[in-house]
């Protein structure tokens, strides 16, 4: 069962002095479908770089990744991130910064179908009487919860959150580690994590996987760790 599968990854960057440099060097991770794997790992090893290549943001010098059986090209929302800072637009409301990514995706649905999955990713992330507020009416984790809720209205095969809660207050993190962890009851949608808290990655997944770096990075199976839910 193989639903995500990254053989082989490299990302090569030029340094300064025109050299090729690898920040990630045979990165492999099979992740079934359902699942909710996250990779920890020290700043600067690699996570965010595999991770905007899972999404489709970042070309990738070689290796292939493969979701539901198809190599992916370029991003698409069947994989949504959810980044550190949710970048709303200023002048939509949560229910307009949720509404555009919609009409994007889904340009042949209804006015009314639109509608149902914006209200339905708006309450799932508990904003429902929040929608017509404007990001700066908004507490950083309110607007968090609009990046969520614009994620997840994509209906992604995989969710990718990028240290989603990395600058929120502790308080606010684990009421949002909440939500999500609530909606995947419910949507039950493939999901990895990237954060440099152990404790997070413990919390809220099915399994941990430690990314290392250094001269010749690691290549071959990462360190799993598997925790029951
Ligand atoms: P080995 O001992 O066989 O070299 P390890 O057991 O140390 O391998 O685990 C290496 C794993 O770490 C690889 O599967 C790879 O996916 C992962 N990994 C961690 N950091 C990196 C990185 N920067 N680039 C590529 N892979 C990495
Ligand atoms: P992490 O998410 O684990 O903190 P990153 O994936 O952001 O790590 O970065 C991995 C390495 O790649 C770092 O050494 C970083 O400096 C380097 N890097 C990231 N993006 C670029 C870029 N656009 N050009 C050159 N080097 C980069």
């Amino acid at each position: 069962d193989r639903f995500l599968e990254i053989s082989n990854l490299v990302k090569a960057y030029p340094n300064p002095f025109g050299a090729e440099v690898k920040v990630v060097d045979g990165f492999n991770l099979t992740v079934r479908q359902g699942e909710f794997i996250s990779v920890i790992g020290h700043s600067g090893c690699g996570k965010s770089t595999v991770l905007t290549m899972i999404a489709g943001l970042n070309p990738i010098s070689d290796g292939g990744i493969i979701v539901d059986g198809r190599e992916i090209s370029g991003p698409a929302p069947d994989r949504s991130v959810v980044f550190q800072a949710p970048c709303l637009l200023p002048w939509l409301t949560a229910w307009g910064n949720v509404m555009l990514g919609v009409k994007e995706v889904y340009p042949h649905a209804t006015k009314q179908q639109k509608k149902d999955i914006v209200a339905y990713a708006l309450s799932a992330v508990g904003l429902a009487e929040s929608m017509h507020k404007y990001p700066r009416e908004m507490s950083g984790g309110m607007q968090q919860r609009v990046g969520i809720a614009r994620a997840i209205a994509l209906k992604p095969k995989i969710l990718l959150l990028d240290e989603p809660f990395g600058r929120l207050d502790s308080l606010t993190r684990m009421e949002l580690q909440d939500v999500i962890l609530g909606i995947l009851d419910r949507d039950q949608i493939t999901t990895m994590l990237i954060t440099h808290d152990v404790d997070e990655a413990v919390y809220m997944s099915d399994r941990v996987c430690m990314m290392t770096n250094g001269p010749g990075a690691h290549v071959g199976e990462l360190m799993e760790i598997d925790f029951p839910r």
